[in-house]
């Protein structure tokens, strides 16, 4: 490969990720169905770039931030890092990679051990990869941890039930900065926050990763959140990624209708201004039994007759996103995302 294509090469790339779940029952606990949790979806994460997965709840987007972490085996496609294949990777091989992707959770109360003080939490990532030289150098990573995610340095020989919500997402943070990661993948990370501790956390990321280089992948149903933070978005329905597009760009003008409706929620700062707000009909369907052609179509404001036929496949659009709509296939005066303006109304 020439030196040119390894410099563009991305950090992360996921081609036609599958994962099916088994569904069992019946007496003999045999196999019934399955729950179509991601259906083949590709991207690829750059060194440094953030991409945010959106989409609401049970679209299979924090499944793939676990396939991506090889929480488990996945049905089909591949998961590739820095070149190398993790999705068939076998467990030794795959320890020695572990460090380079790390993972904050969403519930900062659950995901650190309540029996561990602070120093213990974030030495244990730098003794299990033997980041540190001596306890001097173990030391001074832990102080230097706590100044990066602005916690004080004597708070460390605290315990995670003495920090607020807020504090004990900084202590995530700093565990998953300890590892000394190329890429982060923040799973609903600041959810569960309030909502100017949640910008807090959305600022201390965002420095973090302009000052260590580091690739975020970012899972949120929120769309609000990611609007001041990423390069790009994925749009996620129902284990399919529906639209893929720079961040200014999706949230000027979306090219799948999906997307509007999920920006239409999204407050917008400008006084006096005020996004028609598009109220999807009915609820998402089942991933066991997902919709024929467009997963979309039962909801769609849009849908015509091929849509409950051929499943529109994720291709460019004349402003350069990636959008899986047959709209895009008739001309432009037939196509009501045709625009390239803001979906202010
Ligand atoms: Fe709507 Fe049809 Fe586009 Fe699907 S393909 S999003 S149903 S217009």
């Amino acid at each position: 490969m020439s030196a040119t294509l390894q410099m563009n090469a991305p950090l992360l790339r996921v081609d036609d990720l599958k994962k099916h779940f088994p569904l069992r029952g019946g007496l003999l606990g045999g196999v019934t169905g399955h729950v179509y949790a991601v259906d083949g979806i590709s991207f690829d994460i750059a060194k440094g770039e953030t991409l945010s997965l959106v989409g609401e709840s049970g679209c299979g987007k924090s499944t793939v931030g676990k396939a991506v972490l090889r929480l488990f085996d996945i049905t089909a496609g591949q998961v590739v890092l820095d070149g190398q294949r993790i999705d068939t990777m076998s467990q030794s091989a795959l320890r020695k990679i572990r460090r380079r992707v790390q993972v904050v959770f969403q519930d900062p109360f659950s995901s650190l051990n309540p029996r561990m003080r602070v120093k213990d939490i974030l030495a244990e990532p730098i003794r299990n990869f033997g980041l540190a030289k001596d306890n001097a150098d173990l030391d001074r990573r832990l102080a230097e941890l706590m100044d990066t995610v602005r916690l004080p340095r004597d708070a460390i020989g605290r315990w995670p039930h003495e920090f607020s919500g807020g504090q004990r997402q900084r202590i995530g943070i700093a565990r998953a900065l300890a590892a000394e990661p190329d890429l982060i993948i923040c799973d609903e990370a600041v959810s569960a926050l309030d909502v100017s501790v949640k910008a807090q956390i959305v600022n201390l990321l965002q420095d973090l990763q302009a000052k260590l280089g580091l690739a975020l992948l970012f899972i949120s149903h929120d769309l609000a959140i990611v609007e001041h933070m990423t390069h790009r978005v994925a749009v996620m329905y129902l284990g399919k990624i529906v639209e893929v597009a720079p961040r200014r760009s999706l949230f000027a003008a979306p090219k799948h209708p999906y997307t509007e409706a999920l920006l239409s929620a999204v407050p917008v700062p400008q006084p006096g201004a005020a996004r028609k707000r598009i109220i999807l009909k009915g609820d998402v369907p089942s991933p066991i039994n997902p919709p024929s052609g467009c997963r979309f179509h039962t909801r769609c404001p849009y849908a015509f007759d091929r849509c409950k036929l051929d499943e529109p496949l994720l291709k460019p659009t004349s402003t350069g996103h990636l959008a899986a709509c047959h709209l895009h296939d008739l001309p432009a005066v037939q196509n009501p995302l045709s625009r390239d303006v803001s979906p202010l109304h």
